[in-house]
């Protein structure tokens, strides 16, 4: 996410992360690079400019030059104004009318029908809620059926009528269904065109006024750049909207998108996007989001999403089977599922502070755990059990069976190893211990 900005401001802010002599001409200096960077990643030049002259003013304001640790400084002040910039609190979704109607909005492929599945599916597992999806794009029948597929796939219901090319008496007819059918969150998945024009506003425009919904969300595709502003001001101008969603933010986004719309139409942005799957979306957080961007990762994040799968029954079993030495490959397999369910690994590695700039260029994939999966898969259940066990021709057969090398084998057993050992340490009081050894 965003690695070339992040690159930049690295850069940039090199000079004054170090310890060399810190003085006025290198943070105008600094700040120019800083500039530079935020225009490189699309961000309006307006707002470039008025950053940097504020995050001048806060640094003269704090005497920065004459502070303990003037970088330090810098940076944080560099932090806090991007975090400002991008809305300051997170914000979440107004959910109080019964039901609580969410009308969304944004061009075609911007990611409206993906995102409402996504909403529905985090506020019934998040936030146990009943919600119904509702399909009115009455111009492109995919589009209904796409609904209809992405609500089987969340086990979520969707309303539709095929027949029908009224959208506002669709939105009506599914508010009323919800209803009588104890939904109590009711998302609405409108059409968009591929450029603003004057009758998809107008539709939207009519909807929205018709239902009066609790929330009207504006989506759009981050990786658009200015023109995701210049969009977001459009529909703002016509629909007042509550907040912004920005999606594919996976992608190779610049930024911009993320860092000026705010400033521009003045309305938070409350989800992202990061994939296509249903379960890619997440809350929106102003300042860890300014962390990723200057490299110091997210451990916030990372720790919230290790405890939505923390599985504590699992841990206590597994927990057992160190204490009597007793773990092994199977249970080495269901820690890697527990890690792949938190997320794909290159935005789990953005997450740690400075891995994204260490592991810069190498091919992150989720296939990593394939080869350790496949080795595992094809040893039999007492090998699994018995690590030592595994002897030359065992591995041999192993390898040849899934489709890996000795060494690979062997790479595996050495890592299991380490593994077990550190385990061992961190069961037996040894936190300290390991602290030590890590030379802490
Ligand atoms: P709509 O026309 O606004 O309803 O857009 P869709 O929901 O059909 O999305 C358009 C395309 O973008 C589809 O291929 C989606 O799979 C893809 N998409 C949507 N959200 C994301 C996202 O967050 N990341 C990525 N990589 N793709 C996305």
């Amino acid at each position: 996410m965003f690695d070339n900005l992040s690159d930049k401001l690295d850069k940039a802010l090199h000079v004054l992360k170090g310890h060399g002599q810190i003085t006025e001409i290198n943070v105008a200096e600094t700040l120019k690079e800083v500039r530079r960077a935020l225009l490189d990643a699309d961000v309006n030049f307006k707002i470039a400019k008025e950053f940097t002259n504020k995050v001048k003013e806060e640094a003269m304001g704090q005497n920065v030059l004459t502070s303990l640790q003037p970088g330090q400084l810098m940076v944080k002040l560099v932090k806090d104004e991007l975090t400002e910039l991008m809305g300051g609190e997170a914000e979440g979704i107004n959910l109080s009318g019964t039901p609580s109607v969410i009308l969304m909005s944004g061009l075609q492929g911007s990611g409206k029908t993906t995102f409402s599945g996504k909403l529905a599916n985090y506020l019934k597992t998040k936030k146990n809620k009943n919600p119904l999806l509702v399909a009115c794009d009455v111009y492109r029948p995919a589009a209904i059926d796409q609904l209809h597929v992405v609500g089987d796939q969340i086990g979520v219901e969707v309303f539709s009528d095929r027949g029908n090319t009224d959208p506002v008496a669709i939105s009506e007819a599914g508010i009323a269904y919800a209803k009588a059918n104890g939904f109590n969150v009711v998302i609405i998945d409108t059409a968009g065109r591929l450029a603003v024009d004057k009758q998809m506003m107008n539709e939207i425009a009519t909807i929205h006024k018709a239902i009066q919904p609790q929330e009207t969300l504006f989506v759009v595709d981050a990786m658009t750049g200015q023109d995701a502003v210049n969009t977001a001001k459009s529909f703002n101008d016509i629909l007042n909207f509550d907040g912004v969603i920005l999606t594919k933010l996976d992608g190779d986004t610049r930024g911009g998108a993320a860092i000026s719309i705010k400033s521009v139409v003045n309305k938070p942005i409350k989800f992202i996007g990061t994939g296509e799957k249903m379960d890619a979306i997440d809350v929106f957080y102003p300042a860890r989001m300014a962390e990723r961007i200057l490299g110091m990762g997210d451990v916030v994040s990372l720790v919230e999403r290790a405890q939505e799968q923390f599985d504590e029954e699992e841990a206590r079993k597994i927990q057992k089977k160190i204490a009597k030495n007793k773990f092994g490959f199977d249970d080495f397999l269901s820690q890697i599922q527990q890690i792949k369910k938190m997320g794909s690994l290159k935005d789990l590695m953005g997450m740690i502070p400075g891995a994204g700039k260490a592991l810069k260029g190498l091919d992150i994939d989720d296939d990593a755990f394939k080869h350790i999966e496949a080795i595992i898969h094809s040893m039999t259940p007492e090998e699994r059990s018995t690590p030592t066990s595994l002897n030359a021709s065992r591995k041999k057969r192993i390898a040849k069976g899934s489709g890996t090398s000795i060494q690979e084998i062997n790479q595996l057993l050495k890592q299991f190893d380490q593994m077990s050992k550190m385990m061992k340490m961190m069961q037996g009081g040894g936190g300290k211990k390991m602290m030590q050894m890590m030379g802490a």
